[in-house]
């Protein structure tokens, strides 16, 4: 994010729209089982210097699943990677989670689909497939994830609906594709895909894969995000689609929640880090670990001592790591604040889902 405006943006209907607020009742558990992944796209969060190399034996997966079964009732458990199908396992380490109570699974893909997953799953063990998609045609979407990737997810997306599966979409922003938002909606209807993602580049850290090309540069503005995102989300749910998209910015009577203090989130690594902000992901700042199939505590300092820290600026993660999203007035006071890179906006049909629906994905 870059400089902001004193604009307000209203979406031309908002009856729909909410906050969804933090909530400690349901946990969200993003379970990277590799990093490991065929594509290398130019804003790829995941650094194997700080996450890992190491692809989790089933066995590990289910020991850690285990360490996280307390929560599984009301657990959205995401798998992901690097591609998490790549993994020649998934599906046993699927069917293990369910066995063991975990309430909702999803997988988080690029759309190869490795493995023969759609073969080897059901669509009530996985209650979503989750596609990364970054434009509508493949002139938008390559340049950015990778020659052919648009063609081979498209493919994947409609293999997934027509084996009954539910079909999601995470659209990632950037300023080289925010101009091909407003396509995706009558897209992801064509395709039968049932809720949108849209998130932003660079809130979830540097891209670790281009560090040639820093998020900075490819961050949309406060009045690009604002004029365009909201709306193209309202129209997609006048289609039908659930969406939703991260806050971003917070009003002035808005108020500012930290979700390590708020939510329960995990955020694990094949290298046994567990992180409860994604932010703090490029640093050894977790605030847990997992030892010998336990979670341990890390010593201070970690990301859980910042969690507390009152700054005007909002974030405090965001003002250390990415402080060119701020702006400031001639007081040196900042214009708008930035609101923890988990809160999101929903928009949805009328009458359709449940709470539960509301996953946070970030890839
Ligand atoms: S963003 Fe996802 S699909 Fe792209 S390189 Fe990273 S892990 Fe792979
Ligand atoms: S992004 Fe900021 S507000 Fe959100 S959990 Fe991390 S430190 Fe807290």
């Amino acid at each position: 994010m870059q400089k902001a405006a004193s604009k307000s943006y209203e979406p031309k209907q908002s009856r729909l729209k909410r906050t969804v607020s933090f909530s400690k009742k349901f946990t969200n558990i993003f379970f990277h089982i590799l990093t490991r992944c065929n594509l290398s796209c130019r804003h790829c969060y995941i650094n194997p210097d700080q996450h890992g190399k190491q692809t989790l034996s089933l066995s590990d997966i289910e020991s850690w699943l285990r360490v996280f079964s307390a929560h599984r009732k009301s657990a959205n458990l995401i798998f992901l990677g690097g591609e998490p199908t790549l993994h020649p396992d998934l599906s046993l380490a699927i069917r293990k989670a369910r066995e063991l109570g975990f309430g909702s699974v999803t997988v988080d893909t690029n759309g190869y689909l490795f493995n023969d997953i759609l073969q080897r799953v059901t669509p009530e063990e996985v209650e979503y497939f989750s596609f990364s998609l970054d434009g509508p045609d493949p002139e938008t979407n390559d340049p950015i994830r990778g020659r052919g990737s648009f063609e081979k997810c498209v493919s994947g997306i409609y293999k997934a609906v027509s084996r009954g599966f539910h079909a999601s979409l995470i659209y990632t922003v950037s300023r080289t594709n925010i101009h091909q938002l407003h396509r995706m909606p009558a897209m992801l209807e064509k395709w039968g895909v049932k809720r949108l993602f849209i998130q932003v580049i660079g809130l979830r850290g540097q891209s670790a894969r281009s560090p040639q090309t820093p998020a900075e540069g490819l961050q949309v503005s406060y009045d690009q995000w604002l004029s365009v995102v909201p709306n193209v989300a309202e129209t997609a749910a006048r289609i039908g689609l659930t969406v939703s998209y991260p806050k971003v910015y917070l009003e002035s009577h808005e108020p500012f929640f930290c979700a390590g203090l708020e939510a329960d989130n995990y955020f694990i690594f094949p290298n046994g880090r567990v992180y409860r902000c994604p932010l703090c992901e490029d640093y050894p700042l977790h605030s847990l670990q997992i030892r010998e199939n336990r979670l341990v505590k890390m010593p201070p300092i970690n990301e859980k001592d910042l969690f507390d820290l009152s700054i005007p600026e909002g974030c405090v993660m965001n003002k250390i790591i990415q402080p060119h999203n701020i702006c400031y007035d001639s007081q040196g006071v900042p214009k708008y604040r930035v609101a923890c890179c988990l809160l999101k906006e929903e928009i949805r049909p009328p009458l359709i889902g449940s709470d539960k629906d509301c996953i946070p994905h970030l890839n």
